[in-house]
């Protein structure tokens, strides 16, 4: 936002009208870019809430958005503002809401279902079981809804925010959201095959695999070995808390064996999802092992008698809920797991994205709103 913008935008806020005007980077159209148009501040109805946004992470299942879909392959689409890690204050209440004051941190809980099936009860509204009940079938706020990529964000109903435990920065919240809630959950399901003596392979240091090192670290005893073809993402998952590191090859499977005494890694988390990782995901694994699928690479696997080993289990995941979200925010709290984080102005984020997709982004970009433009 420009100083002159911010001038503006209070004068129009002191004339008390209805007019006020915020920024938000919006998808206009399928195949597009984001755009940073003007909106009108969103006012909350019954039961929902107005966030005032501290920290908006970019992700990026955004780039597939802009570039990978056409009109009708999903139940929604533009326009609508990006941006589905969300975290900052409650700025307005709607009538009836109650549990929350004016300037509290919240975290955005992001997948938001029907709010009344037995899953959404429960907190999974990843697994919504009535999505055609949902605010947007299998989407939420900046999925076929507008997202934080703006000054505000109206959430629906106030079940979904988790206030921040104390000293957890907005920041650091957003994106530990989706890009912390997303390896915690895929880790947590299999915490039973995980005890001293384990192995956990995480393929794939990105803005997910670096949380996933240090969450296994942080919640497990297991050996960790982490896999990504740039030495960069290898230094980056030591210093998270890896035991090993290698780069995918030929003699990787065999590698991840030798570390194991020869019985494979029990849990592989596979935050690519291409063809050939998924490929060593299998030739690594051992027996009654878990192979997890969470990169959106969209590779396929051969599934058959003699083609992986016994009781592997083979299974993607999603997202994940909302009581663990409040326990991703705890150990955000504690300094446990704590995101790689470049930040960018709401006016730069277009650019931001750019820099994502390029690969040239050190962790998770996450736009701020709030925070004055660079000097051009
Ligand atoms: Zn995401
Ligand atoms: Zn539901």
């Amino acid at each position: 936002m420009t100083w002159v913008h911010a001038w503006r935008r209070s004068a129009v806020r002191r004339t008390g009208t209805k007019e006020a005007l915020m920024q938000a980077l919006r998808l206009m159209a399928w195949k597009s870019e984001p755009e940073l148009v003007e909106v009108e501040d969103p006012l909350p109805a019954d039961g929902q809430v107005v966030v005032r946004i501290g920290g908006a992470g970019a992700c990026h299942s955004d780039l597939h958005l802009m570039h990978d879909f056409d009109a009708g392959l999903l139940p929604w689409g533009p326009p609508f503002t990006l941006g589905h890690e969300n975290a900052g204050w409650v700025h307005a209440l709607g009538p009836g809401v109650v549990g929350l004051e004016i300037g509290q941190p919240v975290a955005v809980y992001g997948p938001w279902g029907c709010g009344r099936c037995q899953r959404c009860r429960l907190g999974i509204e990843t697994y919504c079981d009535n999505p055609l009940g949902a605010p947007v079938p299998g989407g939420g706020g900046g999925l076929g809804l507008d997202g934080g990529m703006a000054e505000f964000m109206l959430v629906p109903d106030a079940r979904h925010l988790v206030p921040l435990p104390a000293g957890l920065d907005p920041v650091i919240a957003a994106p530990l959201t989706d890009a912390g809630l997303t390896p915690y959950h895929a880790v947590r399901r299999s915490w039973a095959k995980l005890p001293p003596g384990s192995t956990a392979v995480v393929i794939g240091v990105g803005g997910l695999g670096h949380l996933a090192v240090q969450i296994l670290r942080a919640t497990t005893a297991a050996q960790i070995i982490a896999v990504d073809n740039r030495p960069e993402a290898l230094q980056l998952a030591s210093e998270c808390g890896a035991d090993h590191t290698m780069a995918p090859g030929d003699t990787t499977a065999a590698a991840i064996r030798d570390a194991t005494e020869g019985r494979g890694a029990d849990v592989l988390l596979d935050f690519v999802g291409a063809d050939d990782t998924l490929a060593l995901g299998v030739a690594a694994a051992r027996m009654l092992g878990d192979l997890t699928l969470v990169g959106i690479a969209g590779g396929s696997l051969p599934v058959s008698f003699f083609s992986v080993p016994y009781e592997l289990s083979i299974q993607s995941t999603y997202w994940g809920s909302r009581p663990e979200l409040i326990e991703v925010l705890d150990l955000g709290a504690r300094g446990l797991l704590r995101p790689t984080i470049t930040t960018v102005p709401l006016d730069q984020a277009v650019e931001g994205y750019r820099r994502m997709e390029a690969g040239t982004v050190e962790g998770r970009t996450v736009v701020i709103p709030g925070a004055p433009s660079a000097v051009h």
